[in-house]
């Protein structure tokens, strides 16, 4: 197990012992105009699975489900609420090994 010297591991190490059953539909929506207009696109940098992604030919945000830890931090910091989350069907979603 990989810890610093505080004896912590690193976020990236807890990601690595998770389980992630995805459903093929997503659990989570966006309201592509709010977006579109949206200057901060602050859920990019806030999604500590980086699943937020903007496509770099249209410009467009992108969110890829299948990665989600269920954290909630994109619903609750967008601040023009586009962000539709609910959790995943049951049996599916993030299984915590490890903490
Ligand atoms: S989800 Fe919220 S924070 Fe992210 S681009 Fe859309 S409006 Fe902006
Ligand atoms: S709930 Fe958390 S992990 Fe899932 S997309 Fe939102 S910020 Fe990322």
């Amino acid at each position: 197990m990989a810890v610093n010297k505080a004896g912590i591991m690193k976020i990236e190490d807890k990601v690595a012992l998770c389980s992630i059953k995805h459903h093929k539909d997503s659990h989570i929506q966006l309201d592509e105009e709010a977006c579109k207009n949206c200057e901060t696109k602050i859920c990019v940098i806030s999604c500590p699975a980086h699943l937020y992604t903007i496509e770099p030919e249209s410009g467009k945000l992108k969110v890829d489900h299948t990665g989600c830890l269920e954290c909630g931090t994109c619903k609750i910091i967008c601040p023009k609420r586009a962000v539709t989350w609910k959790y995943p069907e049951p049996g599916f979603g993030i299984y915590y090994r490890y903490g």
